[in-house]
């Protein structure tokens, strides 16, 4: 009979994606926070990269490599600038050696109708969410294609695949981010590298709790009920979606089982996009 067992030791040291090195962009917080940890847990070096407080975010980067004993890297690049994405990836390449994974995550919002929409918030919302995918992955493709592997995860929403009123820059930036996702996949398929977007509906991170008190606070309704009619009332789970759900489905798509996913824009929104 054929004995499948494997050593327990052999089975505890192996880590799926040891030996890997990834850039998430806007790893500060929330969903790529998530992503940046789970990658580190399973053995890839990280390059963090987003704003906030230089001392908590140190904090965060020494706390990641040492939980995980993988080297973790900060860079400040401003999302905005292709400059600042390229010079990340020098910084990167001079730390790590390579890049194997890019997980485009960077994003921000403005809700306003399309008659009041501010041309400048536009803009900055195609540069950031979308622009700024385009540059990374240029920045990192051909050594991927020549190196026979590489993994691109774009950070999309169920604003990649359905509208919502008041979001136009938003919703134009993410269904932007699906095609970009499928142009990659066609052009990396014969090379190892994949390319797929993963479309969350509503998460628990920092910017919707942010919006929840907010909203709270302008309509003088209570927190559960902004939470059930507000941004749970068009995902029948009834829950929020979670950033260690985002960071298993990354590594997942990182891993050599992932080999033949590509092109597809992942709805990870609890039924919304069902409806
Ligand atoms: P967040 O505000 O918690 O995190 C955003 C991150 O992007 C932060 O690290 C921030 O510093 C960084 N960032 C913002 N502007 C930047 C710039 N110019 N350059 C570099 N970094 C910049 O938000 P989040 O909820 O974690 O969202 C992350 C991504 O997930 C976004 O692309 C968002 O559109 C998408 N998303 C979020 C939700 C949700 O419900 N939270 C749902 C669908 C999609």
């Amino acid at each position: 009979m054929l004995n499948i067992s494997k050593p327990e030791a052999n089975l505890a040291s192996r880590r799926p994606l040891e030996g890997r090195t990834a850039i998430v962009t806007g790893s500060t917080s929330g969903i790529g926070l998530g992503i940046a940890q789970a990658l580190a847990q399973n053995g890839a070096a990280v390059m963090l990269n987003g704003f906030g407080d230089p001392a908590q975010i140190e904090t965060q980067r020494a706390a990641i490599a040492d939980e995980n004993d993988v080297d973790v890297a900060y860079d400040n690049a401003d999302m905005s600038s292709s400059d600042a994405i390229r010079m990340m990836v020098e910084r990167a390449v001079a730390r790590f050696g390579q890049v194997d994974i890019v997980v485009n995550n960077a994003g921000i919002q403005h809700v306003a109708p399309i008659s009041e929409f501010p041309a400048a918030k536009w803009d900055s919302i195609l540069a950031i969410n979308l622009s700024s995918a385009f540059h990374l992955i240029q920045a990192t493709f051909e050594p991927m294609k020549s190196r026979g592997y590489g993994r691109i995860i774009n950070v999309a929403s169920a604003h990649g695949l359905i509208a919502s009123p008041f979001k136009a820059a938003y919703v134009a930036a993410k269904h932007g981010m699906v095609g970009l996702t499928k142009v990659v996949a066609l052009e990396g398929a014969e090379y190892g590298v994949t390319s797929n977007a993963i479309c969350p509906g509503y998460v628990w991170t920092p910017l919707v709790e942010k919006q929840i008190e907010d909203q709270a606070r302008s309509h003088n309704v209570a927190r559960d009920a902004v939470i059930r009619d507000v941004f749970l009332k068009n995902q029948p789970t009834r829950r929020f979606a979670t950033v260690e759900e985002m960071g298993a489905l990354t590594v997942f798509l990182c891993s050599d089982c992932a080999a033949s996913m590509t092109g597809t824009a992942l709805p990870v929104d609890g039924g919304w996009t069902a409806h």
